[in-house]
């Protein structure tokens, strides 16, 4: 579970490491009364699952109320990295002296925590990584030890950070590890780390990964549930008008109409295999839309074959056969894919598929036939069903 900056700053806070005093809202009326309350100067925040805001325009300082409202009517409706703004944070604005980078991640092949500390900060820390290696103070921790304040000071000064930073750089680095173990992270990144020309040291930005198993130690985490993004896929499928739920498995389901969609779902799990998806296509079956929810099917790398169920009602079948075929013609489909049609017109449509038959487009008479045949196409071992 990936947080928003601002719960992320709220995680943070809760195990005392030093944020902004701010206030989330998806308002511009709001986010000004917001600001009035803080005083300015406030900073103006895009709240996004996607880094580099500060790039796209979407973190503005404001000086009064007339430039905070004007950055967040621009902010909100953004589009960064294809993520629209839909949530601002106004926070109190800080005077920054230098901007560190500090962050804490499980470093699997070495089976222990991973901290990275450098005076380099406010860039993305791949530049960093990647230009000036060096600049990077790696430690590594052992979980059963934890991190010490002497490994903590050890690590501290080999960063280089200004030495006026050094006890709030330690304080707060103890702190991130504690957050990052007790809240079940997979990540606690501070980029920017400031110092302040007063000498305090505070985290500006903050990025948490939660580890999502972990919701059941952590009731209080459901919150950040109804914030996550969305599946890429159901994005997809959804642009382009279609009734699709990401699942997890490897068949690829198309049906017309939900009630059809669900039992397709439920008769590939029932056959033994796993549907990669429920997606209804609704009572139109042209070629526009079986191509648009055969490229999106298509483009989930799970999918090792794809189950189109079609009963025609008032489509009838000969138009879903047509568009099946020109639909194959216009996107080039990886995975084989089974068809079942039946009802309205279904005999007409058959034959029009007959001639397009091949390995990779095989027609089943029954649901169930088809099923099994998708599954066995997947590479799940098919089981019995018993209707
Ligand atoms: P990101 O671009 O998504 O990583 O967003 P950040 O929250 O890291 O902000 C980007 C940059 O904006 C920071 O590196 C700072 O240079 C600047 N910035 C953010 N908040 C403040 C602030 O309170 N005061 C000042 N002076 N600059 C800020
Ligand atoms: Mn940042």
């Amino acid at each position: 579970m990936d947080l928003l900056e601002y719960q992320g700053k709220q995680f943070f806070a809760g195990y005392g490491i030093p944020v902004s005093a701010g206030e989330a809202t998806n308002d511009v009326d709001a986010a000004v009364a917001i600001a009035d309350r803080i005083g300015y100067p406030v900073v103006v925040k895009a709240q996004v699952h996607t880094g580099g805001r500060g790039k796209a325009g979407g973190v503005k300082l404001a000086a009064d109320a007339e430039e905070c409202r004007e950055h967040a009517s621009n902010i909100l409706g953004l589009d960064i990295n294809g993520h629209i703004v839909e949530t601002i944070w106004i926070e109190k604005a800080s005077d920054i002296a230098e901007e560190y980078y500090a962050s804490f991640t499980l470093d699997r092949s070495a089976r222990l925590h991973l901290g990275m500390l450098s005076a380099e900060g406010g860039v993305e820390i791949e530049t960093v990584a990647e230009e000036n290696p060096d600049a990077i103070a790696k430690i590594h921790v052992d979980p059963v030890v934890g991190l010490t304040e002497e490994a903590c000071r050890d690590w501290v000064a080999a960063a280089n950070l200004n030495p006026a930073a050094t006890e709030g750089a330690v304080d707060i680095l103890l702190k991130l590890y504690t957050a990052y173990v007790d809240g079940d992270a997979d990540l606690v990144e501070i980029n920017p780390l400031i110092l302040k020309p007063t000498g305090e040291v505070h985290a500006l930005d903050a990025k948490v990964s939660l580890d999502g198993s972990a919701i059941y130690e952590h009731p209080e985490y459901e919150q950040y549930e109804a914030t996550q993004p969305r599946d890429e896929r159901e994005q997809a499928a959804n642009d382009k008008g279609l009734q699709y739920v990401g699942l997890e498995g490897t068949v690829g389901v198309i049906a017309n109409g939900a009630g059809l969609a669900m039992s397709t779902v439920d008769v590939v799990n029932q056959v033994g295999g796993k549907p990669a998806n429920f997606l209804d296509i609704g009572g139109g079956a042209n070629a526009d839309v079986m191509a648009g929810a055969l490229e999106v099917i298509n483009n989930d790398p799970a999918v090792k074959a794809i189950f189109i169920n079609i009963f025609g009602g008032i489509t009838r079948g000969e138009e879903v056969a047509n568009g099946i075929v020109e639909a194959m013609q216009r996107v080039d489909i990886d995975p084989p894919i089974v068809i079942r049609l039946d009802g309205t017109n279904a005999e007409e449509g058959r034959a029009i598929l007959e001639p397009n038959l091949s390995e990779k487009l095989m027609m089943e008479d029954t649901m169930l036939d088809a099923a099994r045949r998708a599954v066995e196409l997947a590479g799940a071992e098919p089981a019995g069903g018993s209707n």
